[in-house]
Formats: C-alpha cells, structure tokens, sequence
C-alpha cells in the first residue's frame, strides 16, 4: 500500500465515503507501528464472511498510542479539531472490538407514544403519523426472517405504549427467545416502566434495554420531553442496571438550548452510569413538532460527540445511528471512523417503516430487513471494517468505579 494514496484511489473504484477525518486519522494511525492481532470481544465467530479488498487497509496499524487524556479530548472537542479526536476514538475502537461492526436487527413495533416530546415526529401531540402496532405474528415473522439471515441480536423500539402491558411484552420476549431457541440476545426499548415490570421483563428473557436520557440538563430535558424530569429518567436507568440488564443510553446532539458544556456533561454522564451501549444521534427537526423551526447543526457535532464517548466510555457498544445516515449520506460511516461500532439494518415491515419517522428525511424506508443487511455489509468495507453477526454481549455492565 503506498502511503500517499487517497481512499479512493484504495477503495479500488468504489465510492469513497470516509471524508477527511477517515485519511487523516489514518495518517495518524500509520505512523502507530504494527497492528495486534485483537479479535474482539466474542471474536468473529458469525463474521459476515465478506472479503476485505487488500486494497484498502485503513485502520490496519492502531498499534501502541500514548492515548488522550480526557481533558485533552474535551479541549480537542473545543477548539473542533476533529483529526486528533476521531484517530484516537478509532483507535481504541479498534482495540476493543478489532475491525467488527456488530449488527443489530431493528424492529419498531408501535409508533403510538403517550409522551409529548417536542423534537419527536410520534409525539402523542401530532395528528400526521398513521398509528401502528405489529402484532405478535408481525413481530416473530421479521425475527423469523433476521434469524435466518443470521441476525444474533434483536432490538424492539417503541414509544411509550401502554397498550403493550408488561405482560404482553414479556410474552412477546418468551415467544422470541423460543423461536431463536435462545440464542439470541433481546432488546427492550419501550421507556420508563415500574422497577417491577423491569424486573418481569428481564425473568421472561429479555437481555438488554435502551433509554436514551436525551440531555443531561435537567432543565432542557423537562422542557423538551413533555415535563418528564431527567431525575426519573436516570431513576429509571439505574432500576434496569437493578434489575440486570445490559443497558444502553444515550443523547442527542444539537438540540436548541444545548451548548458544548451539555454535550460534555452527556458524555461524562454515559461514562458514569457504565452503560453497555451509548448512541449519539444529530436533532433533525421535524416540520410537524414544535421545533420544525429550528436550526440543524452539521453532522461533525455528532462525529465530535461519538469520538468522545468512544474516548471515556472504551468497552461501551456504540451505534452509527441511522439519523447520521439521514443527515448525511455517509453519516453512518464517518461515525464508524469515529469509533462507533454497531450498526441497526431495520427489520421493521416496509409497509409500517414511513409511519415510524422520529424525525423526516429517515433512509431505508423502502428496502426490507434482508436489503438493510446487504446494504450495511457493503458500506463497512468503505471504512475498512466488516459486518459481524455475533451477538457481542455489553462488557461494561454498571456504573464506573
Ligand atoms: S422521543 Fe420517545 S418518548 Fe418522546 S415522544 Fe418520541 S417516542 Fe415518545
């Protein structure tokens, strides 16, 4: 590989989508000494089996690296220099997980939500969206299909609907370990419940669980989640660590009212509460929510923001959110070149997807589970990686020490 060459003159005619920072952090990495042979966690049992074009090494070599400081990173995330930050990020992202960019099939099973977040396209308030529910049949079927596609990890997405009971989702939980005849992990991402009904969930097979806290400042968090204080939301996090699960969070970035000693605060909150999983997703106003008005902030604020949780939080999962995707054609991938590691190819039924918008602009409303899966598997090479399908349990497991 000659060292001078741009990525797309490696990428041997394919479209290069790694931008700035990917060339620039592979300077960085290059310069590192040889790569240790790191499988990751899990190794790549159920790797995608996709070759790598030998033309294309970017991240091969992270090698030693004297690391960042956390204060280091925060003032890089100042001063917006993002080079120094994102090879750091991928760095260590290639310490922990190797080159392995695990996937997990997204199934979004109601679009019905009692809350009134303001920057939410299903917001309770908004009369636009046609309102759904998957029924159990639906929702095993596209289990079914990600199963069979070699899918190892399920993620059920919802807003906050009560009519799916605890005891309703806890049957839906049995019958989906059933037909994986328990192999794969489970996901839970239906919002704030009792500790007890966490507690049911968990007992019927459910492994992990997602809540986004959105903001760390309690104040923009009331104000933009329908009067939901971020003190129940954390309440609510530490209940699901309680009752043992792998638990992932998260937050936006570039939401009005927000400033870089929130988002720093939302990274150092991630770290604090030894999450399994964190997501990072760019606000993209919704023209029919309160905040259709607002101004969108560039993609970079997001890859900023993922290379700091990469940074403090080294063993936590982190999604290339579909909204990256969204803002950006290759979103996806320059978070991954800033250190994420796990991607969602969305299972949901096409006929429901374009009823799930959380925010417009959402890709991939018309490819099924099984086109997501093809999709993602090509774009990861883009950015040197490969698509795995284990199943890549959390490491981290509860608050730091
Ligand atoms: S962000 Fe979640 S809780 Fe808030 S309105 Fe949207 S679906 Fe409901």
């Amino acid at each position: 590989m000659e060292a001078g060459m741009s990525m797309s003159e490696r990428s041997d005619g394919r479209e290069s989508v790694a931008a700035e920072v990917i060339s620039l952090e592979k300077d960085a990495t290059e310069t590192a000494g040889s790569k240790t042979a790191d499988p990751g966690p899990g190794g790549v049992s159920r790797s995608a089996g996709l070759e790598k074009p030998d033309s294309v090494d970017l991240g091969e070599s992270p090698g030693p690296s004297p690391g960042l400081l956390r204060s280091e990173a925060v003032d890089l995330f100042r001063r917006r220099d993002l080079t120094p930050l994102a090879a750091e990020a991928r760095r260590i992202a290639t310490r922990e997980f190797g080159d392995d960019v695990y996937l997990r099939g997204l199934i979004e099973y109601t679009n019905f939500c009692a809350v009134d977040c303001l920057y939410c396209g299903i917001r309770r308030s908004n009369s636009h969206p046609r309102r759904y529910r998957l029924s159990s049949e639906e929702i095993l079927a596209a289990v079914k299909e990600g199963y069979g596609r070699g899918l190892r990890t399920f993620v059920l997405q919802g807003g906050e609907d009560r009519w799916f009971t605890t005891d309703r989702l806890a049957r839906i939980c049995e019958d989906i370990k059933e037909v994986t005849g328990g192999e794969a992990a489970l996901t839970l991402s239906c919002g704030i419940r009792p500790a007890a009904d966490y507690r049911l969930l968990k007992a019927a097979g459910a492994d992990r669980y997602l809540m986004r806290f959105e903001t760390s400042d309690p104040d923009l968090h009331r104000h933009l989640r329908g009067g939901v204080e971020l003190k129940h939301r954390l309440d609510a996090l530490e209940n699901l660590l309680s009752a043992g699960f792998q638990v992932g969070s998260g937050f936006m970035v570039g939401l009005p009212g927000e400033n870089d000693d929130t988002v720093i605060r939302n990274v150092e909150l991630c770290a604090e509460m030894g999450v399994d999983m964190a997501g990072v997703g760019p606000f993209i106003p919704h023209h029919q929510t309160p905040l259709a008005d607002s101004l969108q902030q560039p993609l970079e604020l997001a890859l900023y923001a993922t290379a700091l949780v990469r940074i403090f939080c080294p063993e936590t999962h982190i999604p290339a959110t579909t909204a990256a995707g969204s803002l950006e054609k290759d979103g996806r991938e320059r978070m991954i070149a800033c250190g994420a590691n796990v991607l969602m190819p969305n299972l949901t039924p096409v006929t429901y997807k374009k009823d799930y918008l959380l925010y417009p602009g959402k890709i991939c409303l018309d490819e099924s589970g099984l086109q997501c899966v093809g999709c993602l598997s090509m774009r990861v090479l883009t950015v040197d990686r490969q698509i795995s399908f284990d199943r890549a349990d959390g490491r981290v497991g509860g608050p730091a020490a």
